[in-house]
């Protein structure tokens, strides 16, 4: 790197070349992180980051290159963790975006109020939930997380700071926008009331794929958070066999079946988690072969209750079970894991078979696969949720020919007018993306305007050519 390429790392004590990688671990590049702990030091970093540009980063919950920019500057989000103001009488939060989940919980629960959509972890920003657009189980009712922001400042190319509303351009290219708008300072969020901190859940198996959707289909209605975790290694009449795990809130009532000493009864809207060990950071090859993966599939497949009722659980264990186990990623060892979500349409089901059959078949050790329906599609333009079935799953990022599995797989799901996750992705093709993102070229063209320095960039930008 020349000194005149360089982001100008002299000015802020608090930056650092370091390597920035994604969840996953997969290709890691090295850039200069910054860590502004005000909007004025944002808007600095913002205004010296050189030719290489930058790109906002939260908590690094992406899986693949989103929030990563080789050579340049990444924008560490997260000492930027007010919470400003709570209507509690209104049910709403202004925040600012590098605070996480983890922490408004901590602060909501207790006033009887939770976050309107949670991902698999909890340990993600509102800048990286905005940026991504996510969506949780309860997809099918409430939408992806940008239908419950109210308001945003943006803080843009040229160093405005704008407050971006709803039903306007900008807010619907930041909406999924892969923080490539500019970077999110604050966001006003509207909240979901809670009675309790524990979550009513009802689990039953599916036998086969076929099973599953006739399930999901008939009374996925009813639910407020709905998933199924599915067996990507059962093969023939089993292939697809799945556990369902359906619920909402408990309300307060529902706790009179607890003891009435039980912690749950005196404190319930408390806070609850837990927190194993760390796994070492030195597994080799990783601990994920198709025997271990398959065992424990099998297990996990048989533990599960043929159908259990209003099982009262914490909020933590219900949405965020891998919480519990810090840098559990590091079981795939050094080189990784690829995490492939696509989203199919009604209608498409035949793709949705095939592919878990090619899955299947092909015997990848995956033991993170979960299938859910989403329901209406939210209007940012590069957001990932369309109505029909989503399929997420992980796979170690050595597994031989990959890479080229994995195309095809693309392939199959734009044929089906599906399209792959950019939170999620690391190795996408660019030709496949407008087919899959009808609304790119408006992405690109607002851009182009907003931002005709090409100030905000990414790996991901940059490979997918958005
Ligand atoms: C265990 C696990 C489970 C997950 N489950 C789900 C799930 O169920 N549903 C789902 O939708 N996703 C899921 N994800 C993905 C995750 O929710 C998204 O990748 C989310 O964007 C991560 O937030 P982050 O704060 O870590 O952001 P990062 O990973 O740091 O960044 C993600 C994107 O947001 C942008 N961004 C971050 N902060 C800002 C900001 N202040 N301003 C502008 N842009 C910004 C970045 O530039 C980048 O493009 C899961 C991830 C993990 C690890």
């Amino acid at each position: 790197m020349s000194a005149d390429t360089a982001p100008d790392a002299a000015r802020d004590p608090d930056a650092d070349w370091d390597t920035v990688t994604g969840w996953g671990r997969t290709a890691p590049t090295g850039a200069l992180v910054v860590r502004p702990r005000t909007y004025e030091e944002a808007a600095v970093a913002v205004r010296d980051c050189g030719v290489r540009g930058g790109i906002a980063r939260g908590l690094g919950r992406a899986y693949g290159d989103a929030a990563q920019n080789a050579g340049g500057a990444v924008l560490d989000m997260t000492a930027l963790d007010r919470v400003h103001a709570v209507d509690v009488a209104g049910g709403t939060v202004l925040c600012d975006a590098g605070v996480s989940l983890h922490r408004l919980m901590e602060v909501l629960l207790p006033l009887g109020w939770f976050v309107p959509v949670t991902p698999g972890t909890r340990y993600v920003t509102v800048g990286g939930a905005i940026g991504a657009d996510i969506h949780g189980k309860n997809h099918h009712v409430s939408g992806s997380f940008s239908r419950h922001v109210l308001s945003l400042e943006l803080l843009t190319a040229d160093g405005r700071v704008r407050t971006v509303a709803p039903g306007t351009p900008l807010f619907d290219a930041t909406a999924g926008g892969m923080g490539l708008t500019g970077v999110i300072l604050t966001a006003t969020l509207r909240l979901q009331p809670v009675g309790t901190a524990l979550m009513s859940v009802d689990t039953e198996r599916a036998a086969d794929l076929d099973d599953l959707m006739a399930r999901l289909t008939a009374t996925d209605h009813r639910y407020r958070y709905s998933v199924a975790w599915i067996d990507l290694l059962a093969r023939g009449r089993a292939t697809g066999r799945a556990v369902l795990t359906r619920g909402d809130h408990a309300p307060l009532e529902a706790l009179d079946a607890l003891p009435a000493r039980s912690r749950a009864r005196r404190e319930p809207l408390a806070f609850r988690t837990s927190r194993l060990p760390a796994p070492p950071d030195f597994l080799p090859g990783g601990l994920l072969s198709r025997t271990t993966v398959g065992l424990f599939n099998e297990l996990w497949y048989r533990k599960a209750p043929r159908e259990s009722r209003g099982r009262l659980q914490r909020i933590s264990t219900f949405f965020h079970p891998l919480d519990g186990v810090p840098h559990w990623n590091r079981v795939y060892g050094r080189g990784g894991f690829v995490q492939y979500q696509f989203v199919v349409g009604h209608g498409r089901e035949e793709a949705l078979r095939s592919i878990v059959r090619r899955i299947s078949e092909r015997r990848c050790p995956s033991f993170l696969a979960v299938l859910k329906r989403f329901g209406e599609a939210d209007p940012g333009w590069l957001s990932f949720p369309v109505p029909g079935w989503t399929l997420a799953l992980d796979i170690p990022a050595g597994l031989p020919g990959l890479g080229a599995f994995l195309d095809e797989l693309d392939e199959e799901v734009a044929d089906a007018g599906g399209r792959v996750y950019l939170a999620k992705d690391s190795r996408l093709r660019p030709d496949l993306l407008a087919a899959m993102y009808p609304r790119l070229d408006d992405f690109r063209a607002l851009r182009a305007e907003l931002d005709p320095r090409g100030v905000f960039v990414s790996d991901l930008a940059r490979r997918l050519a958005l």
